[in-house]
């Protein structure tokens, strides 16, 4: 069920619940009030249905004075001549407008004469002069028949016929305005139905002939109550269907405007779960929708500015990605490499500046390689840092006057969990910091470091052991000089780079000279250190740019960019000049050995010539020196 569907039920349910209450107790007391009216009406009825019969009797009280001041009658009474009594009376019945007589003495009836349904008698004790009781008069003027209708006529509405009127002695039916088959069954108040219309009922006691007692009963058409009941309801109802309908109006209003305000939400929401921060929630008012809407506005903000962290935080890393790329594809030069983590580290935990520092080789000392920021203000704590990383061999973290410093020191052997190598010896290769001020590094922030910076440890020794073995791939083990095959790419790209660019290059062929002798007479060993002797020699008279190699066996090579025939000429006669002083102590005997060798120069002069050329031109000249008595330098031709 939607929002809204449950808001106007809510509504609908207070509005309702209470209502039918309502509607219960207005109809209960409608009803009430009529019924009340009606007996109201009923009781007024009774009193003049009351009325009549005191009327009634009252006229009859008249005729019976007349009939006591009868002096035939009194005289029989005095006479107690009962036959003549009852003679008179007969007589006087309707002589005097009576409807019935009765005369009693004792208690026993002496006379009685007229018609036996008459109804509301006077009473009255009958005495002579001397005031001794003569007997009992009892006088009605007015028929049980006529009694009733009377009343009807004074009580009913002619047109409506509203009103019946019964009179009962005891259970027996004396008159009655209506048909009525078992008079005994007829309640004396409260409600019946007759003739097929409901009735109220009421009743009084009279008394009769003799103190008998009459009950005089009134009915009343309830026809009328109930249709003013039933009119009063349907206003009621009309009422209360009217508060329902304005009621229902209202919540389906309340509701529309609430789903209305949750719809802007609603949809507002879904526009920032699609990554549009553009448009904001409308506030109006200053109701709780308002502040939610304040709330939320603000809250879109928050989220848009921390989804730009997010992205710059993510361009972040894609340069820091790009870095460690370009790190790959950089050789693994080693100041690249520590810039790269250094540059990282910095980044990743926010950090203003720092530095890397390393040794040219072991045993050297710490050289700063990589810088990041100005570390001016920082400089107390990062040393601190630095000093306690060195000391420690750990993490260090400094703190001086709102200044914090991190440092790592980058060891050999930080890759102990790697199984292709074995863990290294821990040495301190070189160190990283960073520094920042206004806030500590948090924990989360001190961990990335130590990860960074023990993996630039790794690296760095990674650096280190690619660097041997390129090393190890060009050089000669025994002089430390280029191998032959280093030394035909030198001459390789030295002869194709003189070629295009016209710049000369040259190569002198070295051999020493009666090298088997030496061999021969005091052992390879001997001849090692000769040969290596005469390599040293070779390097320290060799240029930066020259490439000094061992072309094979104990002969060396020298090429010479840039360098024209009698530059050549010239180095080589320095360096033969150099053999020929050295003066080498014999290893296993006492005293010193001479050396000497024999050296050919060449040059490419002409663009046609290639390496194989060149090469064959300096040992062609060198076999001439060899020919001409060796320790000589000989130019080729
Ligand atoms: P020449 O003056 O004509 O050059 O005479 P030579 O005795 O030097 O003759 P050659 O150049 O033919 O001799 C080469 C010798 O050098 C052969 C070999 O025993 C020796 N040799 C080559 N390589 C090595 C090395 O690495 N160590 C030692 N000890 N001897 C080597
Ligand atoms: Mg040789
Ligand atoms: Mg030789």
């Amino acid at each position: 069920m939607s929002f809204r569907n449950r808001l106007t039920l809510f509504f609908v349910l207070i509005v309702i619940v209470p209502m039918i209450s309502v509607a219960f107790v207005l109809f209960r007391l409608i009803s009430d009030s009529e019924s009340g009216k009606s007996d109201a009406a009923v009781a007024a009825k009774l009193r003049v249905a009351s009325n009549v019969y005191l009327q009634d009797a009252d006229s009859a009280m008249a005729v019976l004075n007349r009939l006591g001041r009868d002096p035939g009658l009194a005289s029989a009474l005095a006479r107690k001549d009962a036959g003549v009594v009852r003679r008179r009376v007969k007589h006087l019945v309707p002589a005097l407008g009576a409807r019935r007589v009765v005369v009693t003495r004792g208690g026993r009836v002496v006379a009685d004469s007229g018609d036996r349904t008459a109804t509301a008698p006077a009473i009255r004790q009958l005495v002579d002069q001397r005031r001794r009781p003569l007997g009992e008069l009892q006088v009605s003027v007015t028929s049980a028949a006529s009694f009733v209708r009377a009343v009807q006529a004074k009580t009913q509405d002619p047109q409506r016929q509203d009103v019946q009127v019964v009179l009962r002695a005891g259970n027996g039916l004396l008159a009655s305005t209506v048909a009525i088959s078992n008079v005994a069954s007829l309640p004396l108040v409260g409600n019946t139905t007759l003739m097929g219309r409901p009735w109220r009922l009421a009743s009084f006691t009279a008394s009769g002939f003799g103190g008998q007692p009459l009950r005089v009963i009134l009915l009343s058409d309830r026809r009328s109550t109930a249709s003013n009941v039933s009119a009063s309801r349907e206003l009621a109802a009309a009422i209360l269907a009217g508060f329902f309908i304005i009621a229902f109006a209202f919540a389906v209003l309340v509701s529309r405007s609430l789903q209305g305000q949750i719809a802007r939400f609603l949809d507002a929401a879904r526009r920032l779960g699609t990554g549009d921060f553009s448009t904001s929630v409308p506030v109006s008012g200053r109701d709780e929708f308002a502040e939610l809407g304040d709330e939320f506005n603000k809250m879109s903000g928050q989220l848009e500015s921390r989804l730009d962290e997010l992205r710059e935080q993510r361009a972040r890393l894609q340069q820091a990605l790009q870095r460690i790329g370009q790190a790959f594809a950089s050789n693994l030069d080693r100041d690249a490499l520590l810039e790269l983590v250094l540059r990282t580290a910095v980044e990743g935990v926010q950090a203003a500046g720092g530095r890397a520092t390393a040794r040219a080789g072991s045993g050297e000392p710490l050289q700063e390689r990589a810088r990041l920021g100005d570390l001016d203000p920082f400089r107390d704590a990062l040393a601190q840092a630095e000093a306690d990383a060195l000391q420690t061999r750990e993490l260090a973290r400094a703190a001086t006057s709102k200044t914090w410093a991190l440092a790592y020191p980058l060891r050999a052997g930080d890759s102990e969990g790697d199984g292709d190598r074995p863990a290294g010896d821990g040495r301190v290769l070189g160190l990283i910091s960073v520094a920042r001020a206004d806030r500590d590094f948090s924990e989360a922030e001190r961990e990335l470091f130590h990860y960074l910076a023990a993996q630039a440890g790794v690296s760095i020794e990674n650096v280190s052991l690619h660097e041997v073995v390129q090393r190890q791939a060009v050089t000669d083990e025994l002089t430390g000089l280029f191998n032959h095959r280093r030394f035909q790419e030198a001459l390789d790209s030295e002869v194709e780079r003189s070629r295009r660019f016209g710049q000369p290059v040259s190569l002198i062929m070295l051999d020493i000279d009666n090298f088997k002798r030496i061999n021969d007479d005091y052992g390879h060993q001997q001849g090692d250190l000769v040969l290596q002797e005469v390599a040293r020699i070779v390097r320290e008279y060799s240029r930066e740019i020259d490439a000094p190699a061992r072309y094979g066996g104990e002969e060396l090579a020298v090429v010479l960019p840039q360098t024209d025939l009698e530059g050549a000429y010239h180095l080589a006669e320095r360096v033969r000049e150099g053999i020929e002083g050295l003066s080498l102590p014999l290893l296993e005997q006492e005293g010193t050995i001479d050396v000497t060798a024999s050296l050919g120069v060449s040059s490419l002069d002409d663009a046609g010539a290639s390496p194989r050329e060149l090469v064959a031109a300096a040992d062609a000249a060198l076999y001439r020196a060899k020919r001409a008595g060796k320790n000589k330098t000989v130019r080729a031709q």
